[in-house]
């Protein structure tokens, strides 16, 4: 069994092409992903998602970053509704990004912290987008005490944040793009970190893998199947199973 932690199929660049990707990922021996939702204008598509195909999505909803300045004045309500009415759905793609050119930071933490007292209280899975903002990240969490089950996908800090954020119960994700030649020292982290906290993901249709795990070619897409290929350079880079990563997720996003 294969499990994609974290894609984005409501995306409109898999436009019609879409059902077949699924059968394609299904046939591939892919048997649950988690579909993000990253505004308000896409929570609908992942309901939809999850409304058609409701053993092999779980949802997700939330307030991506890049996306913050899109948000209406009743996001949060929204973002409740939408949690409420799918009991079983996460709350995300949220989280804190300084690599995006000139960030509102202020926002960002206003908005992020909503997600993160929102999972808490209703006890939802987290998931946290987050780049070049571990500082702000540590900032927010460490007064915390009491945190939600918290997943960092794509994780790209250091050991230290790593090892802090596993202290605080937090499950990482190995996307496909770590398998580049140029990330060794990330797939050097992820030797490291604790084997029960490690989840695999295609991030797709972003985060393209290398060529060689390109095994169904999308245009300039990453093609959510690729998650086959990809999880065998996982198993030969980290020395874990696929099996094991299936595992830890069912465990995060709790189903069995
Ligand atoms: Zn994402």
């Amino acid at each position: 069994m294969l499990f994609d932690a974290h894609n984005h199929l409501q995306d409109p660049r898999f436009g019609d092409a879409l059902p077949e990707i699924i059968e394609t990922m299904q046939e591939a021996g892919i048997s649950k992903c988690v579909v993000n939702g990253t505004h308000e204008g896409d929570w609908p598509k992942v309901a939809r998602l999850f409304e058609k195909y409701p053993e092999f999505v779980i949802p997700s909803f939330g307030l991506h970053p890049w996306n913050i300045d899109q948000r209406s004045p009743e996001w949060s309500r929204h973002l409740n509704q939408f949690l409420n009415n799918f009991p079983h759905a996460g709350v995300g793609e949220c989280g804190l990004d300084r690599w995006i050119p000139s960030p509102d930071l202020e926002a960002q933490h206003a908005v992020f912290r909503t997600h993160l007292k929102l999972a808490d209280e209703l006890n939802r899975p987290l998931t946290i987008h987050c780049l070049r903002a571990w500082g702000p990240l540590m900032e927010e969490l460490r007064p915390l005490t009491s945190f939600p089950k918290m997943l960092l996908h794509s994780f790209n800090g250091s050991r230290e944040i790593a090892q802090e954020l596993a202290k605080f119960g937090a499950y990482f994700s190995f996307s496909g793009s770590f398998l580049h030649e140029r990330k060794s020292s990330l797939r050097e982290i992820f030797r490291n970190l604790p084997p029960d906290r490690i989840l695999l993901e295609t991030d797709a249709p972003d985060m393209l893998p290398p060529s060689k795990f390109q095994e169904f070619p999308l245009k300039e897409l990453n093609h959510p199947a690729n998650l086959q290929a990809i999880a065998q350079g996982f198993t030969d880079e980290i020395g874990l199973s696929s099996e094991l990563t299936a595992q830890n997720g069912a465990r995060f996003f709790q189903f069995f």
